[in-house]
């Protein structure tokens, strides 16, 4: 396929930069544009940009877009103010099937990639980062925002860190949404990627995150089983219907190796998510293996993604197929 992306700039370069600093292309501000089966897809950073700014910039690129040989259509797709905050919604159908402790490993393994990662643990009915993360202080209060503790190259905010341990919670819908919004909207300064661990199936949680904060997408964990799958599907649905789209589906505690004769077995089968996934049409993020070795390095407070060897090799294989789902994401610019 020919990349295209010269034509487009020199069109773009013709549009001034409203804000005075030569044109749209010279001002760094088109961090997109190329051609594609006639479709002509521009993204801007419109930092700065006032709303008529932003509309006459639009305007502005739609005509000289549509002007060249070939393109019959225009996208355009302007990135906020603020800087570019991903959030990832750990969820699944059930509880007990590891979705805390694919969302740990993910967020660690996703920070020894580079990135800036914020994990918040929403699971306000059995907060359990602060165990897999090995991380139980208590956070700062900052002009009246949370601070994120560190641990293994991530910061974390947990409910677990907010309430004494072992208290029953048992609140309705207003404490949680006002729960989670002190986690949501904590000091996260520059963290590019929020992975959120929900409780497990559908409930407040889940409909305050998904209409306050927009997820960029979910990943679904589930266990091989057929009725983990089923309910796991239920919350690929619930997803899908409040417009998240669903980036993957993680198989944990498919296969076990016996650690004494390294003979293999399936206990709850294996195969049945990455089968699941296709016929839902969603992308399969991969498969984790039941290990005792994941287990007691979670309860030690050590995610084996922070380590060394084949448990860290395959978290970080769900850290790379999950940045690729969300770029993906992003370049379908809306028109
Ligand atoms: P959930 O968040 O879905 O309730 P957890 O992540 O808390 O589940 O995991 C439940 C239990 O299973 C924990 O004790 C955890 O250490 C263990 N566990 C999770 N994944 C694995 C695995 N792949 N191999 C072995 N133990 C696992």
């Amino acid at each position: 396929m020919t990349d295209d992306a010269d034509p487009i700039k020199a069109a773009l370069a013709g549009i001034e930069d409203p804000l005075g600093q030569g044109d749209l292309v010279a001002a760094g501000r088109v961090t997109l544009a190329r051609i594609k089966d006639g479709v002509a897809t521009v993204v801007l950073d419109a930092t700065g940009f006032s709303a008529e700014q932003r509309a006459l910039a639009e305007r502005r690129i739609r005509a000289a877009t549509i002007a060249m040989p070939g393109v019959t259509e225009t996208r355009v797709a302007m990135t906020a103010d603020k800087p570019e905050r991903a959030i990832v919604a750990v969820g699944s159908g059930k509880g007990g099937v590891g979705k805390s402790t694919v969302a740990a490993n993910l967020a660690v393994a996703l920070a020894r990639m580079g990135k800036k990662v914020g994990l918040v643990d929403a699971d306000i009915y059995g907060p359990s980062q602060p165990n897999i993360m090995g991380q139980h202080g208590k956070p700062e209060l900052i002009d009246e925002k949370i601070v994120p503790t560190p641990a293994h190259g991530v910061r974390m905010l947990s409910m677990g860190q907010l309430i004494a341990p072992g208290t029953a919670v048992a609140w309705r819908g207003p404490m949680t949404a006002s729960a989670l919004t002190s986690l949501m909207e904590g000091d996260w300064g520059d963290c590019e990627l929020l992975i959120v661990d929900l409780p497990p199936g559908t409930g407040d949680v889940q409909m305050t995150l998904i209409q306050k904060w927009k997820p960029a997408g979910a990943v679904i964990v589930s266990t091989p089983q057929d009725l983990s799958l089923i309910d796991a599907t239920r919350a690929i649905d619930m997803f899908r219907k409040m417009g998240v789209e669903p980036i993957g589906l993680v198989e944990n505690m498919a296969g076990y190796a016996c650690p004494h004769c390294g003979e293999n077995s399936d206990p709850f089968g294996s195969g049945g998510a990455e089968a699941a996934a296709r016929t839902m049409g969603i992308p399969f993020l991969g498969r984790i293996p039941l290990r005792i070795a994941i287990r007691e390095a979670s309860d030690a407070g050590r995610p084996p993604a922070a380590g060394e060897g084949e448990e860290a090799d395959i978290f970080r294989g769900l850290a790379v197929r999950l940045l690729e789902q969300l770029k993906e994401g992003a370049h379908a610019a809306h028109p």
